[in-house]
């Protein structure tokens, strides 16, 4: 049976992502409130603005769902979803979900570079991938237990840690559905332990 998954739905690059898990094979629903998270296999964090997704979040009781859905089950967030993830943001006084041991800098590719393409290598992944960065944050440091994926230009692009995915970039944007067919593996995984 496929796994399902949902995508959270309140804001930012809900379709695509939605679009691209059902390439990879899985059953979709877009979270819009609590009870939608009911049987769930995992959940994706999209793209889009963290601040803006953050108050969305207090405002539907989702925080603290998502914070007790993620305790087991795989979750992976690409762009503000890498921001909502994370358990320091550089500048600012407290994380959002705080689930991956990643220190990011939002915004950090500065403003004439504020979005562009680049070839990445992602380990376990592809040797080749477009990597689309939309104002994108990127990760400054890591805790031990976090697996660095990519690197551009040294910098920590993608990362792995137990059932969490991230990146910078926006995998759902491009027709290469590579790296949500890792998501998809790592929740069939999941299931079977
Ligand atoms: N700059 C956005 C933020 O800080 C992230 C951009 C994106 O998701 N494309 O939330």
């Amino acid at each position: 049976m496929a796994v399902k998954i949902g995508v959270l739905g309140l804001q930012g690059a809900i379709p695509e992502h939605v679009k691209a898990l059902e390439k990879s094979g899985a059953e979709t629903r877009i979270v819009k409130r609590v009870d939608h998270l009911e049987g769930l296999d995992g959940l994706v964090l999209p793209g889009g603005e963290s601040t803006t997704m953050r108050r969305l979040m207090d405002q539907y009781q989702l925080f603290d769902a998502i914070k007790r859905f993620a305790e087991n089950k795989p979750v992976f967030g690409t762009c503000a979803g890498l921001i909502l993830m994370a358990k320091q943001i550089e500048g600012q006084k407290g994380p959002h979900l705080a689930l991956m041991d990643i220190n990011v800098r939002r915004n950090a590719f500065g403003r004439q570079v504020a979005s562009f393409e680049a070839d990445l290598k992602i380990e376990g992944i592809a040797d080749h991938f477009n990597g689309v960065f939309i104002r994108a944050p990127y990760i400054l440091d890591v805790g031990p237990d976090v697996d660095v994926l990519s690197r551009y230009e040294d910098k920590i692009v993608a990362a792995k840690q137990g059932h969490f995915l991230t990146c910078a970039f926006h995998p759902e944007l491009t027709d290469d559905t590579r790296f949500h067919q890792y998501f998809v593996k790592m929740v069939e995984e999941a299931q079977n332990k």
